[in-house]
């Protein structure tokens, strides 16, 4: 088994050559065919997230051990099966579910494993798909992403799992008010489309890169801004006709979290999902006075993801401009990422 490793924070993954294993009790054993570079693994490349006023939260202090496989956003073929594994076949291509917690808690228990105090997420606290081979603890995080190209059903997992956890917290509102969507990345496109499959009635996006608000625009956008426009804030309540009922915070920046605070109407909603960091001072008061809603979404449920695979299939996503790279490109493919050169997904293909 061939795996590209963090043996040291934000130092070049080294290239890790071992047997490869097989698969005990429930677990089941992949050939990694699609493995998506996501934006976090940056975060977790680097060991820490910037809590803003020089304070700084090690994974390390999480339980985040090196060397570690990173790549959470994976889809292979069945290769080796345990003995108690069941429901799966030698041949079955799977999307995989990361976000695995203890299994035994209540958060667990009530099928929010991303949200378990004990995580044993693929790619983060253990081994994830930068390598040729991928264990998976149990069949049940391995779901069938039928005609989907292996390269876009990967992303599904973290990215687009992601916007459709934040999506799912702005409730029916969504299908009567624009979403104003903060970032127009890769979230932020995957999210315009999948806002769109969940019949919403549309999103304003706010984004600093003039070909990133194009992409938007493109991408079926109401409107875009730039939030660097003195007037930002006034042009997203006129684009949203008053108050803003729901906003996702793709980028997470003291700059972005304020501008979209300033443009809530009374008991409205920000989703802040970017972990790009900082922070910012909230006036009390103006919580109950506004009604105002402040959340966090961290990716989604396993059975989210079941219900975004099953959205897809009734309304197709428009496909998001992907780059294969083989497994050995997985250095130069997260260089790419941090330097801002990747339009839409980066995808190692481990398998060939
Ligand atoms: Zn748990
Ligand atoms: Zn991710």
């Amino acid at each position: 088994m061939r795996s590209f490793q963090v043996c040291q924070c934000g130092a070049p993954l080294q290239l890790e050559e071992r047997a490869t294993p097989q698969p005990t009790g429930t677990e089941v054993l992949l050939r990694v065919l699609a493995a998506g570079v996501c934006h976090s693994d940056l975060h977790f490349w680097d060991g820490f997230y910037d809590l803003g006023g020089g304070k700084v939260l090690r994974l390390a202090d999480r339980g985040v051990e090196l060397p570690l496989t990173m790549g959470h956003e994976n889809a292979g073929e069945v290769v080796a099966i345990g003995p108690d594994a069941k429901g799966v076949k030698i041949g079955d291509k799977r999307l995989v579910f990361p976000w695995i917690g203890c299994g035994e808690c209540g958060v667990c228990r009530r099928g929010e494993e991303q949200l378990c105090l004990k995580p044993r997420f693929l790619g983060v606290f253990r081994n994830g798909g930068y390598s040729d081979h991928l264990l998976v603890p149990h069949p049940r995080y391995l779901l069938d992403y039928g005609v989907i190209p292996v390269e876009q059903a990967a992303p599904l997992a973290c990215s687009g799992l992601t916007a459709y956890g934040a999506l799912l917290k702005i409730g029916p509102v969504l299908e009567r008010e624009p979403v104003v969507v903060i970032g127009a990345g890769g979230l932020g496109l995957i999210c315009l489309s999948i806002l769109k499959a969940m019949k919403g009635f549309g999103a304003i996006v706010v984004e600093i890169d003039p070909v990133k608000r194009a992409a938007a625009k493109k991408a079926g956008a109401l409107a875009v801004i730039d939030p660097n426009a003195p007037d930002a804030g006034k042009q997203i309540t006129d684009a949203a006709k008053g108050g803003v009922w729901a906003a996702i915070d793709f980028v997470g920046t003291a700059a972005t979290a304020r501008l979209a605070i300033d443009s809530l109407t009374k008991g409205g909603k920000l989703i802040v999902v970017g972990l790009f960091g900082g922070e910012i001072t909230l006036s009390l008061p103006l919580i109950p006075m506004r009604a105002m809603t402040v959340q966090g979404s961290y990716t989604g449920s396993l059975a989210e993801l079941n219900a975004l695979l099953d959205l897809i299939r009734h309304a197709p996503l428009p496909y998001v401009p992907t780059t294969t790279r083989p497994l050995d490109g997985a250095n130069a493919a997260l260089d790419d990422l941090r330097a801002g050169k990747i339009i839409g997904r980066t995808v190692l293909t481990p398998a060939g």
